[in-house]
């Protein structure tokens, strides 16, 4: 059905990479690890050197390191005594001697190529070995009548295991070759300003660079190229947000009685930035428009709590509310938490997960429809379709990261003009929410609810892991509560496992049943025991792979133990950490790492001791791993780009913003020219589910 949609005019390049010639199942493999599976994503495949083949000097006065083009008489062909040394083919020019060097060489295939006493034109990298001269598997190489079918400059492509350069080129080439003109969507006065080319022909010259200059960000093509992916990107999310505004938001204006109650039972008094935040929400909900606001906060500074405010003035307004969790796990602990609080204005909260089945679940559905039950808290089971709400007015999706778009629109779709809350612990640079979700309002929780005390972090060798042993066992002595996290070991859930299960074992022998084990391959109820259990203080030991990553809140828990820490990335070490530190008793996070430590995993190690605040360390950690990576895309749920890198760009962002802006209130349903243009630069870069918008709009 997506499919039908496409138009016509760009199937050609969103047909398998095994339409061009040459590139048959085995070989479009290998493109689709480096590019992807269709010609299109071939287009977005580009070039990170050009070899420039014009240099064509006399050899003797060429500088080895270089590429060079040489016409060279061959002289000899000196067959290797064994199979480990080269092939060597003997030849000169008019002033040097020079040896072309072929590794595992098929000689029949050589003596071809280069026959002795003729002539022939090389190219490749010229090296010194010693006094000579030699070029070691030539790239080209052609009769001197043939000269001009060299390739004057080629690009250089990432390439993968067994996919030789040639051959990406080729598919390139292929792929450019069904390369017709698209409609332009830019703005005539804006492309000539910028001295930008037209679409096809940009694509074409970022795969012909001329010399380095080309290959920069700002080289117009690209950047062309760049404005265009981030004028979908703006476009589409300044279409969600219309479509949203042409269903007015409704004032939820609640009048605070279930809100002081909860507040009143807290233990604790809420931080300043949590009143704020509130206040920020409250405000919003009051007013006719659509809320769509993101609260950032580091881990442990009380998001939830502001959550449930939120959601208590909806119900305080006679309407329901419901709050999105990503794991079962969390969902439950949400659940519970919350139940607590709000069980002192008397308000029930109902929980939705995937294990709700068959007359039960259908109970909490009738609940949820005909508003018996007012507040719900769920994970993706919230979204599915037979989920309905007698009035749904407040959303909120906690770790919004890993959520996307459409599943937050999914569930406010089931209410009416529904104000939405997203949260986040990471921390995201302002440029880069843009990139996710448009203008939008942050609220912000700066400090730590009070009496929090510093988590104390110390890194120590792996083999000393008998001596950290013996430390947790005197601190369970006196009533501490530890995780044990165990290492990640890539792509394979299956080893995570057995890791785990093998440091759970030997902690039983020492400390008998006081340890419990958890991981996600557990059944659900399983899983919610062993939690139960450590939450309740049944268990003194949780060994846990990174399930518990993510909002896991057990205030009783002082100390987290991380194995293998060098294998973590510096957020989700921070995230671990954010574990402990959750009550007021002193708390300590023991990384432990596998020797030699690398110096990137030495850094992170070093940033976490010195800093607890999410904020240092998301701006370390962009240092570290160098713009290009921000907090690893996938890991911070935004939006990945092919081509446009908005961390070296923000200008370019900004500019696409603005222009999207402009475009819509010119022709809000794109049915102009350009606007028949720019739904075909949405479906260029797959954004049509906002175009889908404009349908049914
Ligand atoms: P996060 O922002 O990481 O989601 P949580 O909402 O899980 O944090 O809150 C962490 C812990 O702090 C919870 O145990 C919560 O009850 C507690 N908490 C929240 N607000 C305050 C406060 N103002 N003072 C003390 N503790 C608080
Ligand atoms: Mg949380």
């Amino acid at each position: 059905m997506l499919e039908a949609m496409r138009p016509e005019i760009l199937f050609p390049l969103f047909a398998p990479v095994t339409g061009i010639d040459g590139i048959g199942p085995r070989l479009a493999k290998l493109v689709d690890k480096v590019a992807g599976p269709r010609i299109v994503d071939l287009l977005w495949h580009l070039p990170t050197g050009v070899i420039d083949r014009t240099m064509a000097p006399d050899l003797a006065s060429a500088a080895p390191g270089g590429v060079v083009t040489a016409t060279v008489a061959i002289d000899e062909h000196r067959k290797p005594h064994n199979k480990r040394q080269p092939y060597r083919i003997a030849c000169h020019d008019r002033g040097a001697l020079l040896t072309l060097v072929y590794f595992h060489a098929n000689e029949d295939y050589l003596a071809r190529l280069l026959p002795a006493g003729e002539t022939r034109v090389v190219s490749g990298r010229l090296e010194r070995y010693g006094d000579d001269l030699q070029m070691v598997h030539p790239d080209h190489v052609v009769a001197p009548a043939d000269r001009d079918s060299l390739p004057r400059i080629e690009p250089v492509y990432p390439l993968t295991d067994g996919l030789t350069p040639k051959v990406l080129r080729k598919a390139v080439a292929g792929a450019l070759e069904r390369l017709g003109p698209l409609p332009e969507w830019l703005d005539p006065a804006h492309l000539a300003q910028r001295g930008w080319p037209a679409w096809r022909d940009a694509v074409k010259a970022v795969h012909s660079p001329e010399n380095r200059r080309d290959l920069e960000r700002d080289a117009p093509p690209r950047e062309r190229l760049a404005f265009d992916e981030l004028l979908a990107n703006q476009l589409a999310l300044a279409l969600v947000r219309a479509s949203q505004k042409r269903t007015k938001g409704r004032a939820v204006a609640g009048g605070g009685a279930l809100r002081r109650a909860v507040e009143r039972s807290l233990p604790f008094s809420l931080t300043p930035s949590q009143r704020t935040a509130i206040g920020e929400i409250l405000g919003d909900m009051a007013g006719e428009d659509r809320m769509l606001r993101l609260l950032q906060g580091d881990v442990g500074s009380g998001k939830t709590l502001v959550a449930l405010m939120a959601m208590l003035n909806a119900v305080e307004a006679g309407r329901q509310a419901a709050l999105l969790a990503p794991t079962e796990l969390l969902a439950r602990q949400h659940h519970a938490t919350l139940n607590r609080a709000a069980a002192e204005a008397g308000v029930e909260i109902a929980l939705l997960t995937g294990r709700d089945k068959g007359k039960a679940r259908e109970a909490k559905l009738d609940a949820l429809a005909g508003g018996a039950a007012r507040l719900v808290v769920g994970t993706h089971a919230l979204i599915q379709e037979d989920v309905a709400f007698r009035d749904l007015a407040f959303v909120a999706i906690d770790e919004q990261h890993r959520f996307g778009v459409h599943q937050r629109l999914a569930l406010t779709a089931k209410g009416r003009g529904v104000h939405v809350l997203v949260m986040t612990a990471t921390p995201i640079p302002r440029t880069l929410q843009m990139t996710a979700f448009g203008d939008l309002d942050v609220s912000q929780l700066t400090e730590k609810p009070a009496g929090r005390k510093p988590v104390a972090t110390r890194a120590m060798p792996l083999d000393r892991l008998d001596e950290v042993a013996r430390a947790v066992g005197r601190a369970t002595a006196k009533g501490d509560r530890v995780y044990w996290i165990c290492p990640l070991v890539e792509d394979s859930e299956d080893s995570d496992l057995a890791a785990a299960e093998e440091r759970h074992k030997a902690l039983s022998l020492v400390f008998g049943d006081r340890v419990g084990l958890i991981h996600g391959r557990m059944k659900g109820p399983d899983r919610d025991d062993v939690m139960e259990r450590f939450v309740t203080g049944g268990l003194d030991i949780l060994v846990a792979t990174t399930v518990i990553e993510v909002g896991v809140d057990v205030p009783d828990a002082t100390i987290v133990v991380v194995e293998h820490a060098e294998r973590f990335g510096l957020a989700q070490l921070h995230q671990l950490r954010g574990r402990v530190g959750r009550g007021d008793r002193p708390s300590s996070c023991l990384l432990l790492y596998a020797r030699p430590l690398g110096e990137t995993a030495r850094s992170r190690i070093d940033i976490l001791r010195r800093s607890e605040d999410g904020f240092v360390i998301a701006e370390e950690d962009l240092k570290l791993r160098g713009a290009g990576e921000l907090l690893g895309a996938r890991q911070s749920g935004l939006p990945q780009f092919r081509v446009a890198d908005v961390v070296e760009r923000p200008d370019l962002l900004a500019a696409a913003r603005d222009d999207a802006r402009l475009i819509l209130s010119r022709d809000p349903a794109l049915a102009g020219e350009r606007g028949k243009a720019l739904r075909i630069l949405l479906y260029l870069f797959e954004r049509d589910a906002a175009v889908r918008l404009l349908r049914s709009g």
